[in-house]
């Protein structure tokens, strides 16, 4: 009889974890101090766990195993200090993540799927294709793993490196609550925002979990012609649809939604576009961050002149919608997403 694959541990929330004990006759408060071990003390085997008895500890490990993943290289930009994190996991797929410091604290932009299917025009993650999506212990050993290397403690999280994280949507939810238990990092939901090209029914149940996050939706486009050019999500889910559920959102969560906006030069960024959007997001409580387009090999999109970035942001403000535009991090080190991950494994 083939033996049963064993137990991902790190991957299961507090309540997964008290019933999974609880099945191999384990009692439940065990499993917090496994928890607490796990999340907040970074254990990486169980013989760690010196408050748990021997036999239990064997037992663990003979059911289960500790996720980890490993630096594989490390760019610290000579600009602004960020630094970018090329992990592999225990299958040797990779994926990135990025540590960038500001004023009001340092934030880690994490990976959610190895590759990506969404098939954006202008971005670099999805142009192999997915792989897989990642598992909770794989998105919290992105934060782990940044914040031992750096001795430092990650303020936010942004779910906004490779992949699409509602396209996972059931690991993200198990990760986010791992994430935000008071027996682990207890890093506060307020501290994370989630971003997605636009898939609408997962948005939606994504707002019956009142969750205090913020959704940042990938906007880049006014109306339907131009974002079904760039975005092929846009074909299922076209822009009056997407609108919708974020204004569902918001009034479901409470929580402002905020849109990017990548701004390529001579394609979505003439002031008639501006105007457009604006019109669109019309007395929507919401903000909209501009991102001059990292230009990627394989594309031929460039980014837009800064006087038409300022120019964009100036029309968007005289329509009533708040802008800012995105400060450029690590430009000396390829922090924009998936572009690491292509230049180590070109096949890909
Ligand atoms: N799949 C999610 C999250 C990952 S992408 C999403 O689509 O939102 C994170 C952000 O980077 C998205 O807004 C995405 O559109 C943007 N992005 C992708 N490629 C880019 C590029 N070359 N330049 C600027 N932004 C890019």
């Amino acid at each position: 009889m083939a033996k049963m694959a064993k137990m991902d541990i790190k991957s299961l929330t507090l309540p997964g974890l008290a019933d999974w004990l609880a099945e191999l006759g384990e009692p439940k408060y065990r499993a917090s101090q496994i928890f607490t071990w796990l999340h907040r003390r970074g254990a990486g085997e169980f013989a760690e766990m010196s408050d748990l008895s021997l036999p239990l500890r064997e037992k663990l490990s003979q059911k289960a195993y500790i996720n980890s993943i490993m630096i594989q290289k490390k760019l610290v930009s000579e600009v602004d200090g960020t630094v970018k994190y090329l992990y592999e996991l225990s299958d040797g797929n990779f994926i990135e993540a990025v540590l960038m410091h500001h004023h009001h604290g340092s934030s880690l932009c994490i990976s959610t799927q190895v590759g990506c299917r969404m098939g954006c025009g202008f971005c670099a993650s999805t142009l192999g294709g997915l792989v897989r999506g990642l598992t909770p212990a794989e998105m919290l050993d992105q934060l782990y793993t940044a914040q031992r290397d750096s001795a430092q403690r990650v303020d936010s999280l942004v779910l906004m490196g490779i992949g699409e994280p509602l396209d996972n949507l059931d690991h993200v939810l198990r990760f986010l609550s791992i994430l935000s238990a008071p027996e682990g990092v207890n890093l506060s939901l307020r501290h994370v925002s989630l971003s997605t090209c636009g898939l609408v029914d997962k948005i939606r149940e994504l707002a019956r979990h009142r969750l205090g996050l913020t959704l940042s939706v990938s906007l880049h486009a006014p109306n339907d012609a131009l974002r079904g050019k760039i975005m092929p999500v846009n074909h299922k889910w076209p822009v009056g649809e997407l609108i919708g559920a974020c204004k569902d959102y918001f009034a479901v969560t409470g929580r402002r939604v905020s849109f990017e906006y990548a701004l390529i030069d001579g394609l979505n960024d003439s002031e008639g576009h501006a105007r457009e959007l604006a019109e669109l997001l019309r007395g929507f409580p919401c903000h909209v961050n501009l991102i001059p387009v990292n230009t990627v090999a394989e594309t031929a999109y460039r980014r837009s002149k800064a006087r038409q970035v300022h120019r964009f942001r100036q029309v968007l403000e005289q329509g009533g919608v708040t802008a800012t535009v995105r400060r450029e991090l690590g430009s000396d080190i390829a922090a924009a997403c998936g572009q690491l991950r292509r230049q180590h494994k070109p096949t890909l």
